[in-house]
């Protein structure tokens, strides 16, 4: 996982998991999914018809705060003269804060990961999330190609979906067809022909794979021994022929023969992820071992590390949920930073300045506070997940919080 994508998806989930607890009182929270390709003011025409449409809601409060939200959603459309690249979402509605008459408009409003494929506009109780949960999925690109004598097949799998790349056939003929020439001469020219249509195939893939900035691996299929025979060849480019991950006999070739390839290489995909979580934890714990070891763990121990610079790799569990809150003191405004392992942990402290008390003034999530530390330095974040004993293990001995170093000092 790169660096960058590791985080993104961080970030995502984050925002998704926030959206998800939010909860109208009646049937009025608003999502709009607006795709790249729809003008704006048709959105804007259609929010107009279902703001007249609300005139039918039967309670009160509930039309009231359905209409408020449609007009700020018209409002927040004004600042956009068309959507942008991957298409804009909209989460609009009256959340209530504790009891009733506590509610207040929430609005988010933000450009998606992932291009958003149909327009939906939905209005209940909750935010409608399931396109953007959908998006989760998609992090990397796999490359993928059928090969044997007669056709190749070469596509992209990006979460679920697939590009069909390229089609092409061989034009060699069977073994069986020696008519009246030579069988030697016609055997060679076979295999020419054979080496002729895999360097075809390694041009292709080469041109299509290389320009994947995060292709995470390669795998082959097809019936017969095309692909073994290709892949030991020197017809994939040397970086991309280091990501093939597997190889898959399949009994189909062309478009079929890539969606078994995708079924029969599911359970590989997965353990992709968890493998390279589990190997970042493993080099961790080898570091730890090595008396110069670079590793280092602990919420104070790496903050000093990353402070320096030090940091090569932060590791950092999903499940942290510990809070980094600035209090600040109500009498001569000096702050301090302080962790707390329960949120809702609000201890007021003394401030050492001048002996008086300080108060909560800013709250962040630790993982945040970590991640923004290491991308000043240029370190990588990997989040890890507690899936893997592993993750577990890195959760549960060391805080949620470790490094691997670039040095020690
Ligand atoms: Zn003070």
């Amino acid at each position: 996982m790169s660096e960058v994508s590791s985080k993104e998806l961080y970030e995502f989930k984050k925002t998704l998991k926030e959206l998800s607890e939010k909860k109208g009182r009646g049937t009025e929270l608003v999502s709009v999914y607006i795709p790249h390709d729809r003008q704006i003011s048709d959105v804007a025409k259609h929010m107009r018809e279902e703001l007249s449409q609300s005139a039918n809601i039967k309670s009160k409060q509930t039309k009231k705060n359905v209409q408020s939200a449609i007009e700020v959603i018209v409002q927040r459309l004004r600042l956009f003269p068309k959507p942008p690249e991957k298409g804009l979402v909209l989460f609009v509605g009256m959340i209530p804060k504790g009891g009733p008459g506590t509610e207040k408009m929430e609005t988010y409003v933000f450009e998606p990961p992932e291009p958003i494929q149909t327009y939906t506009y939905h209005c209940n109780s909750e935010f409608f999330l399931e396109p953007l949960q959908h998006m989760m999925d998609v992090k990397e690109v796999y490359g993928l190609a059928v090969i044997d004598r007669k056709e190749a097949t070469i596509a992209s799998l990006k979460g679920k979906r697939v590009d069909i790349i390229k089609h092409l056939t061989s034009g060699v003929p069977g073994k069986h067809k020696a008519g009246g020439q030579s069988q030697r001469r016609f055997d060679r020219l076979i295999d020419l022909a054979a080496h002729e249509f895999k360097k075809r195939i390694g041009e292709y893939m080469n041109d299509a794979f290389l320009s994947i900035e995060d292709l995470k691996g390669i795998i082959l299929g097809g019936p017969g021994h095309t692909k073994e025979e290709f892949l030991k060849g020197d017809y994939l480019q040397y970086e991309l022929k280091n990501k093939v991950i597997t190889t898959i006999d399949t009994s189909y070739t062309g478009e079929f023969g890539i969606r078994e390839v995708i079924d029969k290489s599911m359970d590989v995909l997965e353990e992709i992820d968890v493998m390279q979580e589990k190997q970042l934890v493993q080099k961790f714990l080898k570091e730890l071992i090595d008396e110069r070891g670079l590793a280092a763990y602990g919420e104070e121990e790496v903050r000093n590390y990353l402070q320096m610079g030090a940091v090569d790799i932060l590791l950092i569990s999903e499940d942290l949920t510990h809070k980094r809150k600035t209090m600040r003191c109500l009498n001569c405004a000096h702050e301090t930073k302080v962790t707390y392992k329960d949120p809702h942990d609000d201890d007021e402290i003394v401030c050492n300045g001048c002996g008086d008390r300080m108060k909560v003034h800013d709250v962040k999530d630790l993982v945040d506070d970590f991640v923004k530390m290491a991308e000043e330095v240029d370190s990588d974040i990997e989040i890890i997940s507690t899936e893997t004993e592993e993750g577990m293990q890195l959760f549960k001995a060391f805080g949620g919080i470790a490094a691997i170093l670039r040095y020690r000092v």
